[in-house]
């Protein structure tokens, strides 16, 4: 018996051994396991966190584009452009001051200073169609050279700068009673934008930097939204030595700035 009871010892120590190895060994797997999980929950965590990082900053970029309605937004917008002597002194004054504006562009000015557009659209400025030829004669004598016109513009603009939103357009001299031209325009697949306030600068060649300022402030009072038509061309230069204080007057005011969008196409229609 006893013989048989220490055999038996034996046998139980030995599974005792065993059931401890297995134990360790299991227990060293769980640990390479846990860190193996802990590796990836870290992979995970630090992948969520640049997400959220990704994600906050989407949504304040999109808190700072998007508006509450009741905002006061003034969009800028410079006709007839570019020119040699005026866009670059635009384009510095906006860029001073974080501000991104809306450019009607002339292809017979664009076939002249293809860089100086090419840097409006690189500076993140919206780039709309103003005809090719600007002849009020021509353009409006018929809907068909009106769109011809367009269109004309439209591969000129295009082929200079490439991909951008090629239906946003402003008529020459606005569109303001030209039903069967809104109406065809439209028709073509153009969003047509004119303006509500401007600083007077297409009344008289070289307007002093006062006259421009005075009308504005006439122009913008009591406007939430202020489609605001300057000029961007040879004559136009105490436009841009007036442009800083245009903006700081609007920003006194409380109005915050942006580009002419899809969002703002119908802005100022009633
Ligand atoms: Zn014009």
């Amino acid at each position: 018996m006893s013989k048989k009871r220490s055999k038996n010892g034996r046998v139980v120590g030995f599974i005792v051994i065993i059931i401890a190895a297995l134990f360790l060994s299991s227990f060293g797997g769980f640990e390479f396991a846990e860190k193996q999980s802990n590796s990836r929950a870290e992979k995970i965590a630090a992948a969520s966190n640049d997400a959220a990082k990704d994600k906050a900053k989407k949504e304040a970029k999109e808190a700072e584009e998007k508006l509450p309605p009741n905002a006061k937004v003034a969009y800028l917008t410079f006709d007839d452009g570019p020119s040699a002597n005026v866009t670059p002194r635009i384009l510095n004054t906006l860029k001073q001051n974080n501000i991104k504006a809306t450019f009607f562009i002339l292809g017979s000015m664009a076939q002249q200073n293809p860089g100086l557009l090419k840097q409006e659209k690189a500076a993140g400025h919206t780039i709309g169609n103003h005809t090719y030829s600007h002849e009020y004669k021509y353009l409006y004598s018929s809907t068909d050279n009106f769109i011809n016109d367009l269109k004309k513009n439209e591969t000129i603009i295009s082929s200079i700068i490439g991909d951008h939103d090629k239906t946003l357009i402003r008529f020459p001299g606005g569109s303001f009673k030209l039903t069967s031209f809104q109406r065809a325009a439209t028709a073509a697949g153009y969003h047509y934008i004119d303006w509500n306030a401007e600083t007077g600068d297409a009344e008289r060649q070289h307007a002093s930097v006062d006259f421009l300022l005075t009308t504005l402030r006439k122009e913008i009072a009591g406007q939430k939204k202020v489609v605001i038509l300057m000029h961007d061309a040879a004559t136009k230069s105490t436009t841009a030595d007036a442009l800083p204080q245009v903006i700081a007057i609007l920003k006194s005011q409380g109005y915050q700035f942006r580009p002419i969008t899809s969002d703002s196409y119908n802005v100022i229609k009633r």
